[in-house]
C-alpha cells in the first residue's frame, strides 16, 4: 500500500460512516476498515427472507435535532414507527413507558388525577432522598416501591449484572412518566426506522468510500498508521492504548435468533421481560419495525452478560472507577495531534444514534470545517 491517506477510519459503523461521508465530500481520502465481514458496525441488519434482522439488537431512531433527522433521512426515508415495548411481569403485560395505561392495570385509576395522587402517595417514603446517589435511589424517588419492585429493580440487575445500589442513576433518568394513555416510550419529536433497513443508510453515507473488510486494525496497526495523516478510532480506547491505564467494564448481550412459521409471535416488536427469572431481558419481532406481512416471522432473546473481551461490548458501565480510567485514556489521546476518537467504544458513551450522528457531524465541523 503506497497511497498516502488523509484519513485512516477505524470502524464502519454510524460515527465512522458519518465521519467518512463529509471527508469525502470536502474532497479528503479515506481508508476506512472493519474486523468484521459487513459494514455498519451494530446498526448493521441481516436480511433473512426479505425480513430485516437486527443483528445486534433493536436500533430505533429518535431525535428532537432536527439537523439531526434531515441527514439521515437525506440517505434513506424513515418510516413512521413508533416505539410502544409492554412489560411483562409474571406473565401480565403492561405498556411502557410508565404512562395513564400501565397506572391503571397496575392500581386500578382511570384519571390523571387519581394517577398523580397515587404516584405521589408511592414517592412519599422516599421524599427525603435529596441527592440519589446510585440508581435504586434514583428510581425510589422518582416512582416509589410499586413501580420500582415490578417492572425497575430486577429487569435493571438482570440488565447489568450490578445490584441497582451500584449503579450511575443517570441511566433511569431515561425512562420518561406520562399522565395520558400515550405508549409512545420517547419524548421526542422524531422517530422511525429507515424504510428498507439501516444498511441503506450507511450504504448511502459510505458511497464511493474506500473500504477494507475483516481486517483488525492492531494486526497492522503500525503499518496502517504509516499511510494516513490522521486516524480517526471508533474502537475501544483502553484497547487502543494497551489497556495501561486498566481495562475499562462494559456490559455485553448474547442473542437469540428463530425463525418460526407463524405470521406473528407477540404482536409487537419489543416486549420486555422485567423479573429476573426470566433469563433474557426483551423478544425483539423485526417484522414490526417494517410493518411486515411476510407468512413468517423472525424473534430474538436478547440475554445479558459479562463482558470478557472475547465477545462484544454493547454498554459502556460509565461509573465513577470507569469513569475515572477513561479521562486518562481520554488525556493521553488528545495530546495525539493525529488521533481523533469517536462513537460509544471509543467515547465511552452511552451514545443513542442520534447522539452519535450529532457528535460525528461536531467533529466533522471542528477537524473538516475548522468551524
Ligand atoms: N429499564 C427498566 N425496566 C424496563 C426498561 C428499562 O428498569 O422495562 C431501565 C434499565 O435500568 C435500563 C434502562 O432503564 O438499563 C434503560 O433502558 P432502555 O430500554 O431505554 O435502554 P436500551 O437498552 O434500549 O439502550
Amino acid at each position: 500500500m503506497d497511497i498516502k491517506y488523509d484519513y485512516l477510519i477505524v470502524g464502519t459503523g454510524l460515527f465512522a460512516s458519518v465521519f467518512a461521508y463529509h471527508a469525502k465530500k470536502m474532497g479528503k481520502k479515506c481508508l476506512m476498515i472493519d474486523k468484521r465481514s459487513h459494514l455498519g458496525g451494530n446498526i448493521y441488519c441481516e436480511d433473512v427472507d426479505s425480513i430485516n434482522v437486527h443483528k445486534y439488537g433493536a436500533h430505533i431512531f429518535h431525535t428532537s435535532n432536527k439537523e439531526v433527522w434531515q441527514f439521515v433521512n437525506s440517505f434513506v426515508e424513515f418510516n413512521r414507527f413508533t416505539n410502544s415495548p409492554l412489560a411483562n411481569y409474571k406473565e401480565v403485560l403492561y405498556n411502557l413507558p410508565f404512562n395513564m395505561n400501565t397506572f391503571s392495570k397496575l392500581w386500578g385509576v382511570e384519571t390523571p388525577q387519581q394517577a398523580k395522587e397515587k404516584l405521589e402517595e408511592q414517592r412519599q417514603r422516599y421524599a427525603h432522598i435529596e441527592t440519589p446517589a446510585n440508581l435504586e435511589e434514583q428510581a425510589l424517588k422518582l416512582c416509589g416501591d410499586d413501580i420500582y419492585y415490578a417492572f425497575i429493580k430486577e429487569y435493571t440487575e438482570k440488565q447489568w449484572g450490578r445490584s441497582a445500589k451500584e449503579l450511575p442513576a443517570f441511566i433511569i433518568k431515561r425512562i420518561p412518566f406520562r399522565f395520558t394513555y400515550d405508549n409512545n416510550y420517547f419524548n421526542d419529536d422524531y422517530q422511525g426506522i429507515p424504510k428498507g433497513g439501516y444498511n441503506k443508510l450507511i450504504n448511502g453515507l459510505l458511497e464511493g468510500v474506500e473500504v477494507k473488510l475483516n481486517t483488525n486494525y492492531f494486526d497492522h496497526k503500525a503499518e496502517l498508521d504509516k499511510f494516513a495523516d490522521t486516524v480517526l478510532f471508533t474502537g475501544r480506547i483502553d484497547e487502543l492504548f494497551n489497556y495501561e491505564f486498566g481495562v475499562l467494564e462494559y456490559r455485553s448481550l448474547s442473542f437469540e435468533h428463530e425463525r418460526l412459521d407463524i405470521e406473528d409471535f407477540q404482536g409487537n416488536a419489543v416486549v420486555n421481560y422485567n423479573e429476573r427469572s426470566v433469563p433474557y431481558t426483551r423478544i425483539i419481532e423485526h417484522k414490526h419495525f417494517e410493518f411486515g406481512n411476510q407468512p413468517f416471522t423472525v424473534i430474538t432473546r436478547e440475554y445479558p452478560s459479562e463482558f470478557t473481551g472475547k465477545n462484544e461490548p454493547y454498554y459502556p458501565v460509565n461509573d465513577d472507577k470507569n469513569m475515572q480510567i477513561y479521562s486518562k485514556y481520554k488525556e493521553k489521546a488528545d495530546l495525539n495531534g493525529k488521533l481523533l476518537l469517536g462513537g460509544r467504544l471509543a467515547q465511552y458513551a452511552y451514545f443513542d444514534m442520534d447522539d452519535t450522528v450529532e457528535a460525528a457531524l461536531r467533529l466533522v465541523k471542528k477537524e473538516l470545517y475548522n468551524l
